[in-house]
């Protein structure tokens, strides 16, 4: 998992720092699937501001994410873009002003990147955005053949007829 040292920049009120950081992600449980980052590293961009009162992250990189699609299950990827901050206050009174991400002099990159993603996953991943799902009745794909099954009621002909057959 990526993290951070915090130790490596010292900023003084108003002053910058900007990297480009490799990124691990690691898989997502969604939905009750399984969905993997792909690639598993990924480049991402990284700033920490200092304000007066504490200090800003920012971080931002874009997703890939690779698994079964909701609705028919084939393969799904999705971009999940993401713009992230985080404010840790100086001297803290207060837990809204710091991150869960800062542990000790560590920012854990990964974590909240993750985070990150897991807010921003829509409702449903989709293999693409008008997927017809699978076939209520008899299961095939409805992208690859679509069908619909008469659900009118059984011919009156094929109930006399069996009829016959049973007194037969
Ligand atoms: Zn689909
Ligand atoms: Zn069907």
């Amino acid at each position: 998992m990526t993290s951070f040292s915090l130790r490596q920049v010292k900023l003084r009120p108003g002053e910058q720092y900007r990297d480009e950081v490799e990124l691990e992600l690691p898989a997502f449980e969604f939905g009750g699937q399984r969905y993997i980052p792909v690639p598993e590293r990924i480049p991402a961009a990284f700033e920490i501001t200092r304000a007066n009162t504490g200090t800003v992250f920012r971080l931002s990189f874009t997703a890939r994410l690779h698994g079964p699609c909701y609705r028919c299950l084939g393969d799904a990827v999705l971009e999940v873009p993401i713009d992230a901050r985080e404010y840790q206050a100086t001297s803290p009174e207060d837990e809204q002003l710091t991150t869960p991400y800062v542990v000790g002099a560590e920012l854990a990159l990964s974590q909240w990147g993750r985070d990150a993603v897991a807010l921003a996953l829509p409702d449903k991943i989709l293999c693409r955005p008008d997927c017809a799902g699978l076939c209520g009745e008899c299961g095939k794909n409805l992208n690859d053949e679509p069908h619909t099954h008469d659900d009118a009621e059984p011919d009156p002909r094929w109930a006399a007829l069996e009829a016959l057959r049973e007194s037969g």
